[in-house]
């Protein structure tokens, strides 16, 4: 199953499907992997050499499954945050990961009925201090094979496609795990709606994504891949409890952390 990114890429996109409708695909390698900005958004076909995140350093191995990819980002994004705790005096923080195999459910204080997390599990649990994330949903934000099913994108707005896409969910649910290290739920909680730690969650993944970017690990179509699927989660349900932001407010947050490279400035999504 570990086969060269490269040599996934040759696979045509009929291949690709039928691995995705088997349950089976968790390369990172994508037949739609062309990184182009101005390209983004119509995402043609092609054999392009990928341009991914760089985890680590440039000659480090670089992850070939989906599920190395998601605990490489992860140890990125918990590098980073270490690094934030302990300029302002604070222990490292820590948090668990669940990548839940396609097909199969994970067990959490934060499941459905049945107590359990399953396909299209992308969360923080603050319950169990998890992160869960199904390898399936990864691979079909990766794909752009969730666009007419998410509310912006099904709507017009941005789309999915490529790593740093599924990057920026990884570093938002991480933003979550964030929040409850600084107590920010139980202090906020009883006041803030939803909305506010969605866009802060979303303000962190974009000082982290700052901070990948200051070390030149960026590619040049890593910053709209992350720009695009910030409008592609956001919703217009803004009467809900359960609003995240529309796909404007979420991008603009992304971008605001991008732009400032600041964890305290994100506070701002906190204000009343
Ligand atoms: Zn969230």
């Amino acid at each position: 199953m570990r086969s060269p990114i490269r040599r996934r890429l040759l696979a045509g996109a009929g291949v690709l499907l039928a691995l995705v409708l088997a349950g089976t695909w968790q390369q990172l390698g994508s037949a739609q992997a062309d990184r182009n900005p101005a390209d983004a958004l119509s995402r043609p076909p092609t054999e392009a050499a990928p341009q991914d995140l760089v985890l680590g350093s440039a000659d480090a191995e670089q992850p070939q499954t989906m599920e190395e990819f998601l605990t490489a980002v992860t140890k990125d994004v918990d590098t980073y945050w270490t690094g934030v705790f302990e300029e302002s005096g604070l222990a490292e923080p820590r948090v668990t990961y669940n990548w839940i195999p396609a097909g199969q459910t994970a067990a959490s204080a934060c499941g459905d009925e049945s107590g359990t997390l399953g396909d299209s599990a992308a969360a923080y649990c603050m319950a169990d201090d998890t992160i869960y994330i199904s390898q399936q949903f990864a691979s079909n934000i990766y794909s752009g094979a969730l666009d007419q099913a998410l509310p912006g994108s099904s709507q017009g707005y941005g789309g999915t496609t490529g790593d740093f896409s599924v990057a920026y969910i990884v570093a938002h649910e991480y933003g979550h795990q964030i929040q409850d290290e600084l107590g920010l739920f139980q202090e906020y909680g009883g006041t803030l709606p939803t909305m506010a730690f969605e866009l802060q969650a979303d303000c962190y993944a974009g000082t982290w994504a700052a901070s990948a970017y200051q070390e030149n690990r960026l590619e040049d179509g890593d910053l709209q891949e992350a720009l695009d699927a910030a409008l592609a989660v956001g919703d217009f349900n803004a009467g809900s409890p359960g609003h995240h932001g529309t796909p404007e407010q979420r991008e603009e947050a992304w971008y605001s952390g991008f732009q400032s490279g600041d964890p305290s400035a994100c506070s701002e999504y906190l204000q009343a």
